[in-house]
């Protein structure tokens, strides 16, 4: 490979990978490129993932909530209506405030923002098919893959974003369906079928597991959620599978089996959600042309320092292993940007939180029950209902609880699972704990101030070790 280069560090995707690590490089002085090809930076998270969908999901339940659960607090509504429009153009302001926001980091870190597809020519030279037509080369000492991820097809099903659609046809309805179906119960199908039930649709979740929730939430919790959401109005179908659809006609018809016993049975809506995944994205990368390797999931293979068997080519976020989550993705951006610059970083895989942004949310980190079991290790639980929560009870709220993991021996903190309001601001107390390497007993007793939710935080990690004093 050859010496000379334009930039230190070129960044192939403008998603929270790829513009943390280009605004990290920018403030370790590294002269840095970003290139995205999307015509807006943010990538998947910020256009069309994290927070389009928690503008809906924030403002679908406070419609739902208007409509039933404004009485018993004393508040005597008239005619409550939904705006379609005006939700999603508040979503849309939302959306458009945060990718101006990081152009505008960038202008400030310095760091040079091309907009296009970027393809490998060789180990150092990106090729760049600019959005405003032509071309150019940038060339990169180091050069990092972070170009994301894409929705996992359902073979048969075509995608049109309209009956057909995937998450992103799912933040941009333009009117509510009278039936929707989504195949997968993972985080996304739940959270969208959490806003389109809110907002008026009969809405089924066909889920091939026994469990709703995607990998990693623990069984119990995934029960109450289950639970919880069908109370809502959710219709679930689990251990089920979706043999096949067809879109042909008024109504997608989506022909489902039962795991167990063989049943058939076809269900039909105007609209169907397929969230059954996502998977690396790399397509006119031309990794082919520098022989970066993949694994059989087409996943950039990389070692603990993000780098590709060829080393000065790093990668990092969804297109490479682990959970494909915004933060972890932003980690990795920093830890990777350390790497180059000074030779060493840090991203601590055992303390990544997942939230699932229903109400009530789930959030868990660490270990659950079956992988604890799985692994043989012996471990004490502690549980906390929202019921005997104070704040919980005054704001009319109660459902569900926090559960402590801990080690039977040394008591020190291994899982913490929560469903229940605010679950995805309180795990971060709970990750704090785990990285500190925290016992229960160190977490239940620091004063935690009344009434908040998250004293029933520290009534379960007394729980575990103890007992618990409003329970
Ligand atoms: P991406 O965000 O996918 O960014 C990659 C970027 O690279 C894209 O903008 C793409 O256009 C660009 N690109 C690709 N190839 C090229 C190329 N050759 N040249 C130039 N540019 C290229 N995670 C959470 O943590 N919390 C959430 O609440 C959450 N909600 C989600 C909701 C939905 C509906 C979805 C779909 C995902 C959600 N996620 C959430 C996941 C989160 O969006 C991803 O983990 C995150 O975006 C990964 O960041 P990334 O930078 O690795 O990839
Ligand atoms: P997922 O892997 O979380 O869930 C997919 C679900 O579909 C699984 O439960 C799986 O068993 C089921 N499934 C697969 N094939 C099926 C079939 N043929 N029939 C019925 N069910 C089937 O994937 P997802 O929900 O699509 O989310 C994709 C990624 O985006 C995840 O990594 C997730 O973490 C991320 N995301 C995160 C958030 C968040 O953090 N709040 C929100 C949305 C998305």
């Amino acid at each position: 490979a050859s010496e000379a280069s334009d930039y230190d560090v070129v960044f192939i995707g403008g998603g929270v990978a790829g513009y943390v690590g280009a605004i990290k490089a920018g403030q370790e002085g590294l002269k840095t490129a970003c290139i995205e090809k999307r015509g807006s930076l943010g990538g998947t998270c910020l256009n069309v993932g994290c927070i389009p969908s928690k503008s809906l999901l924030n403002n679908s339940h406070l419609y739902h909530q208007i409509l039933h659960d404004t009485k018993k607090r004393g508040i005597d509504v008239g005619d409550v209506k939904l705006n379609l429009t005006q939700m999603m153009k508040a979503k849309d302001e939302s959306v458009s405030g945060l990718t101006k926001g990081v152009e505008f980091l960038f202008k400030k870190n310095k760091v040079d923002y091309i907009k296009g597809t970027g393809s490998f020519k060789d180990e150092h030279t990106v090729k760049v098919n600019l959005l405003d037509g032509g071309e150019t080369e940038i060339r990169g000492k180091n050069i990092v893959i972070a170009t994301g991820s894409e929705t996992t097809p359902f073979p048969g099903l075509e995608i049109d974003e309209k009956k057909v659609i995937t998450s992103t046809g799912a933040i941009a309805l333009q009117e509510v369906p009278k039936r929707m179906v989504v195949i997968g119960g993972g985080i996304i199908g739940l959270e969208m079928a959490s806003v389109w039930s809110r907002l008026g649709a009969q809405v089924t979740v066909v889920e091939f597991l026994g469990q709703i929730g995607g990998p990693g939430m623990d069984a119990e919790i995934a029960k109450q959620a289950q639970k919880i959401l069908g109370k809502q109005g959710i219709k679930f179908k689990t251990n089920t599978k979706v043999t096949k659809g067809d879109a042909s006609g008024d109504a997608v018809k989506i022909e489902v089996e039962a795991a167990k016993g063989g049943k058939n049975e076809t269900l039909e809506a105007e609209v169907v959600l397929v969230a059954i995944g996502r998977r690396p994205y790399t397509d006119g990368l031309g990794v082919e042309n520098v022989g970066v390797e993949m694994d059989e999931r087409k996943r950039v293979v990389i070692d603990q320092e993000y780098r590709t068997n060829v080393p000065h080519i790093r990668c990092i976020g969804d297109v490479t292993f682990g959970p494909m989550l915004a933060h972890k993705a932003e980690e990795e951006a920093v830890a990777a940007v350390e790497y180059i610059k000074k030779g060493f970083g840090h991203v601590n895989y055992g303390a990544i939180p997942s939230v699932m942004y229903t109400h009530p949310e789930v959030a868990w980190v660490g270990q659950n029950e079956a992988e604890l079991k799985a692994a043989g290790v012996k471990y004490r639980v502690g549980t906390f209902p929202f019921t005997a929560n104070s704040r919980a009870k005054t704001n009319l709220d109660t459902e569900g609880l926090v559960k402590f993991l801990s080690d039977a021996e040394t008591d020190r903190i291994l899982g913490v699972h929560i469903i229940g309001p605010n679950a995805g601001e309180m795990i971060a107390e709970a990750t704090l704990a785990l990285e500190y390497g925290a016992s229960s007993e160190d977490v239940a007793r620091t004063c935690h101030a009344h009434p908040t939710l998250a004293e029933a935080f520290k009534e379960a990690a007394m729980s575990t070790y103890s007992q618990a004093i409003h329970f």
